[in-house]
């Protein structure tokens, strides 16, 4: 799913975003377990989130944020949190933090994660927004009502709940900082032609046939998405060790990209992330020699390469209108 405030900014934002959306019907985790007769938010939840203080252990990667936010520019209201929200919140963190430090300290390597709490979206748990996609360019996850209903809390697997298995699956989604690695030639050979079986297995049935992908060697249906889905996918089984089938090729390529200590930044990506706001504030000349460093620091990366495509057009268009002023 997509979230811009303009075609073109859509365009850009659909190129650039690990943006993730976990929908009810989709999540591998539903329907297994019996709902509760609760079908909204905790109803003991209280206003007082100044109350629930951020571990030190958290808190140099995450921040609360009580708005505006991201929601303000998608069309999706953020609300503030409540005491409850934010403890419900820092327990999956928590586990996420022991299960997979790496994901924690990647998608915080460039701004703390601002935590959003987003209203609306009845099928919708929690998206991710790199920060491309974000004014502040930082790191961003909303959650939305689905998370803390009741009904969503409930264990159904071993060792993981749903609320935590989406909490780990928005950090991968962040910690492949500027798409590169679901981008990477390595991970669609792993898994491209894998979860386009898979997916044709499920038949879009996503909700009855997380078995017959796990067969598969694909640990979720809801992994056949494409590329990035099946990269927080396989980051968030892999994390909780539901390893069963998953071809240890793709285990060694997501624990060295997503999970391995310690972590060196990729300089492409700032370089890339600055060339974008560049663009936007229409210093293309600047812009140009930003992509280009990113592009000679890593030649492969997609979103630089396609981002210095965009920036060409741009100059082009502006060189046009200032030969023929008449046309502004
Ligand atoms: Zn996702």
């Amino acid at each position: 799913m997509r979230i811009a405030s303009d075609g073109q900014d859509r365009h850009q934002a659909g190129r650039l975003i690990a943006l993730c959306l976990v929908f009810m019907l989709s999540s591998p985790l539903v329907g297994a377990q019996p709902a509760p007769a609760g079908h909204g938010p905790d109803e003991s939840a209280t206003a007082a989130p100044e109350s629930v203080p951020v571990p030190e252990s958290l808190s140099r990667y995450v921040e609360f944020s009580d708005g505006p936010g991201p929601g303000g520019r998608t069309g999706r209201s953020v609300r503030p949190w409540t005491a409850d929200e934010k403890q419900k919140v820092l327990e999956c963190l928590t586990v996420a933090r022991q299960q997979a430090p790496g994901l924690l300290v990647r998608a915080a390597a460039y701004g703390r994660i601002g935590l959003y709490r987003a209203q609306g979206c009845e099928h919708v748990t929690a998206s991710a927004c790199a920060m491309f996609k974000s004014s502040r360019q930082k790191p961003e996850i909303l959650f939305f009502d689905r998370f803390f209903f009741p009904s969503y809390y409930y264990q159904v697997r071993p060792n993981v709940t749903n609320r935590v298995w989406a909490t780990v699956h928005e950090l991968a989604h962040l910690a492949d900082v500027g798409g590169k690695i679901a981008a990477s030639r390595r991970w669609a050979s792993l898994t491209g032609k894998l979860i386009e079986q898979a997916h044709f297995l499920s038949c879009e049935q996503l909700w009855v046939s997380d078995q017959l992908c796990r067969d598969k060697g694909v640990p979720t249906a809801y992994a056949t998405r494409n590329l990035t889905e099946a990269l927080a996918e396989f980051a968030t089984a892999i994390a909780f060790h539901h390893e069963a089938k998953i071809n240890p090729q793709v285990i060694s390529f997501v624990k060295e990209k997503l999970f391995a200590l310690p972590y060196d930044p990729d300089p492409s990506i700032p370089l890339a992330m600055g060339a974008f706001k560049l663009m936007k504030q229409g210093k293309l000349e600047a812009a140009r020699e930003a992509f280009d460093q990113a592009l000679k620091i890593d030649p492969d990366y997609a979103d630089a390469y396609w981002g210095r495509q965009l920036l060409e057009i741009r100059i082009s268009e502006r060189n046009k209108a200032n030969a023929n002023p008449q046309l502004n």
